[in-house]
């Protein structure tokens, strides 16, 4: 192997795992199925391994990542690599270290799963490694040794990627049967010694370097948390048979975390320098830089899927020169985040499509950028010439610049996100129209996406079903949900959504502005794809998108149907969004779009109207700091897509996937007349936060975990909702499932469905 040179090189964290038609998909669920042996998947995985370290090397990645790989999640990786087995899943790893691997993922029928939770503010999932006083690790190098001589064998000069120690630690909970204050982060003495081992394992191997991913850095941490930083950085420095170690940091700025990197004895530091990670540079300036270290400035975004601007990353890049000994390219976190090739958008209009980059154009755009950093601006005079082009086309497009959408954006004003009424006023003008007993019932809005369902969505896609005959199935079932739900008593009615192919998708497929891709897929968790949609343009709703699935319910029945919407927030959320110009801008425009669709609703008789928003929470930024601009932005937006309502139009709102104590004050800032939230694993636990925060409108905590199929008896839904009527009182209290049921089985439904009216008919005879 020859010695690199030493100025500015390309190089890149992580690459897509899942292969151009989503082949690593295909091989693990045919594993799981018994149509592919274990033999056949590792060959699958090492020649998508080895494809993706020929691209990367073809394009100019002089140092190709390894062990960034991964048949399910790098996180669970870790978890193997460093011996933390959880005892339950043991005797499986042992017996057959492959199909124990895909247990610890996805449980067993006797063994339960290892949890699964978002990868920070990405919509990533990872396994959480679970942790205790008893935690024995031992090194398991094989993987990232394996795929470092996998990728030497091939001619690569290679970098292995290891999940830092101390990221390791803060992701992880305790054990099952552990104390629940129990604090994995002071197992890092245990731990240091095996990451010493790998390291030393992988330098024997031929490792010149090793990427240790640290993203936790970028969170608020507590001075011990950055002491624990130090010692890392310290004992692993001090080791003298290890590779060179580079710490990547990604997701955000380091803040005081970027004095530990400074000073720690490890020869290069990764940084992010995209969206609020841009003040990573200043602050870098203040701390005096990484004098004698390799830096490696993570100037495209590896989140997003938009062209970078190259003459602003130059200049980003020119002034890193001065602030560390070699400054190397990158994005800012692993590409693992976007597509895999924007090339094969061939039904996007070729303008738009030159606006796009994912992790192959990333790639490109990185390493333009090392040339022009080495060799001078002048050799990459055409990239610029292009890349300016592109930008401009994409500034000066009517789809990015909507005039009509801009000027109703600008006339906006508070008022227009305020209801007319103050609550109390609002509360007596719909008691007054819907007429409702105290405990309403009713559901979130889906009922299940049976078979036949997805059958007839499919058939409409291959042309085997015309729209007339797709629209006639979705009809029959609303009927059916409909009468359903009279006979069974529930109070306010949905109609099921079977006409929504994804809460997110359906409605971005009708909103002007949005834009759908056909291999757009990143990985949601394990074998789990999305192809998330894309806010490319000014957002507007040129026809209503579901006021007549909304009318042929309303009219099957006396009782009143919910109006059904996702959020502005969630809209944004689970999309890619816009880089040029701010969220909250995005935001406010499809909050417009989607006010209009409320009105709709509300003239077409709809007189309560639930908008959607689970996704609140997650999109939380990671930095407190961040935060405040944040809630402010996004709670207004839901403000203005409801606020356009009569006084006795009731909104509803609903949230899931708990842990809304961040967002208490937030959640009071909807002003929406009906929360639902998911409960039922917290016995109501959101109703008590929220009673105590003095939440003064009505709440619907979930009395059904519908995350399983187990159906709740009268008696324990009975039970949750004196637990909620301890914090809410019954005027105020709703009776709900947690969350929709698309997910669920119709004999669970309707057992289920059943056990709740009947605990809503007990509880009332009490008060
Ligand atoms: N209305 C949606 C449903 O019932 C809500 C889904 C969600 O919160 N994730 O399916
Ligand atoms: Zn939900």
């Amino acid at each position: 192997m020859t010695t690199s040179s030493t100025t500015a090189q390309a190089t890149v964290y992580g690459y897509p795992r899942q292969g151009p038609n989503r082949e690593l998909k295909k091989a693990i669920e045919g594993y799981w199925k018994g149509t592919v042996s274990a033999a056949a998947l590792h060959a699958t995985a090492a020649e998508l391994r080895c494809t993706n370290w020929r691209r990367l090397a073809g394009a100019g990645i002089t140092e190709v990542p390894t062990g960034d790989f991964s048949f399910y999640d790098h996180v669970l990786d870790t978890t193997v690599a460093v011996g933390a087995i959880p005892p339950r899943h043991r005797a499986a790893v042992d017996a057959d270290p492959l199909a124990g691997y895909f247990a610890m993922a996805r449980g067993t029928q006797d063994v339960a799963p290892l949890e699964m939770t978002k990868w920070f503010d990405t919509n990533y999932h990872y396994l959480v490694p679970e942790l205790g006083p008893d935690t024995v690790f031992t090194a398991n190098p094989a993987k990232a040794v394996g795929e470092l001589r996998e990728a030497r064998a091939l001619g690569h000069r290679a970098r292995p990627v290891l999940l830092g120690p101390l990221t390791y630690l803060l992701l992880a909970k305790p054990a099952p049967g552990v104390a629940a204050d129990f604090q994995p982060i002071t197992l890092l003495d245990r731990l240091l010694p095996v990451y010493a081992q790998l390291l030393a394992e992988l330098k024997a191997a031929g490792a010149e370097w090793v990427q240790l991913d640290e993203p936790a850095l970028v969170q608020d941490r507590t001075p011990a948390e950055l002491n624990s930083a130090t010692r890392i950085f310290r004992e692993l420095g001090a080791l003298t048979d290890r590779p060179s170690i580079l710490v990547a940091t990604y997701f955000d700025r380091a803040g005081e975390a970027l004095k530990v990197l400074a000073k720690a004895p490890v020869e290069g530091v990764g940084l992010d320098f995209t969206g609020p990670a841009a003040a990573n540079l200043d602050d870098l300036a203040a701390v005096g830089g990484l004098p004698g270290k390799r830096l490696i400035a993570g100037v495209v975004d590896g989140r997003n899927i938009w062209i970078n601007n190259l003459e602003q990353s130059l200049g980003t890049l020119a002034t890193l020169l001065g602030l560390a000994e070699r400054v190397d390219v990158a994005a800012s976190c692993s590409l693992l985040h976007v597509p895999l090739d924007a090339d094969r958008e061939r039904d996007l209009d070729p303008q738009i499509s030159r606006w796009l980059a994912f992790a192959r154009q990333k790639t490109e755009e990185i390493t333009v950028l090392a040339r022009g950093l080495r060799e001078g601006t002048d050799t990459i005079a055409a990239d610029l010439a292009a890349n300016r082009a592109d930008l401009a086309s994409r500034a000066g497009s009517a789809i990015t610049r909507d005039p009509a959408v801009r000027a109703r954006v600008t006339a906006t004003t508070a008022a227009d996100a305020r209801r007319d009424q103050a609550y109390p006023a609002r509360a007596a003008a719909q008691r007054a129209r819907l007429g409702l007993p105290l405990l309403p019932t009713t559901t979130i809005g889906s009922f299940p996406q049976t078979t036949e369902l997805r059958t007839a969505r499919a058939d409409l896609r291959a042309g085997r079903l015309d729209q007339a005959g797709y629209r006639e199935r979705m009809e029959t079932e609303v009927r059916e949900v409909i009468t359903y739900q009279e006979k069974a008593g529930l109070d306010v009615l949905v109609h099921g959504e079977p006409e929504r192919n994804d809460m997110v998708q359906y409605f971005a497929e009708q909103l002007t502005g949005y834009l759908a891709t056909q291999h757009g897929w990143v990985q949601s968790y394990g074998t789990r794809y999305v192809r998330p949609p894309v806010l490319a343009g000014d957002i507007s709703r040129p026809t209503p998108m579901t006021v007549d699935w909304f009318r042929y319910a309303q009219d099957l029945t006396d009782r009143p149907v919910k109006g059904l919407l996702t959020g502005p927030v969630t809209m944004l959320a689970w999309s890619f969004v816009r880089d040029d110009q701010p969220l909250g801008d995005t935001a406010r425009q499809v909050a417009l779009a989607l006010r209009d669709e409320v009105t709709d609703l509300e003239a077409a008789g709809a007189a309560v109207i639930q908008v959607d928003e689970p996704a609140l929470r997650e999109t939380l930024p990671l930095r407190s700091a961040d935060r405040p601009a944040y809630l402010d932005w996004a709670t207004e937006a839901f403000r203005l897509s409801t606020s356009g309502v009569r006084a006795d139009t009731q909104i509803h709102t609903h949230m899931c996937y708990a842990e809304f104590g961040a967002i208490m004050t937030a959640i009071d800032e909807l002003d929406a007349d009906v929360i639902s939230l998911e409960a039922a694993r917290s016995h109501m636990e959101v109703a008590h936060e929220l009673a105590g925060a003095g939440y003064p409108r009505e709440v619907g905590p979930g009395v059904w975990d519908i995350h399983s199929p187990r159906v709740p008896s009268s008696t324990e839904a009975a039970a949750l909702l004196r637990a909620g009527l301890a914090a809410i009182p019954a005027e105020r209290l709703w009776v709900n499932p947690d969350c929709g049921l698309k997910t669920r089985g119709w004999p669970e439904t309707r057992a289920s469905i059943d056990s709740l009216v009947e605990a809503a008919k007990l509880v009332r005879a009490e008060l």
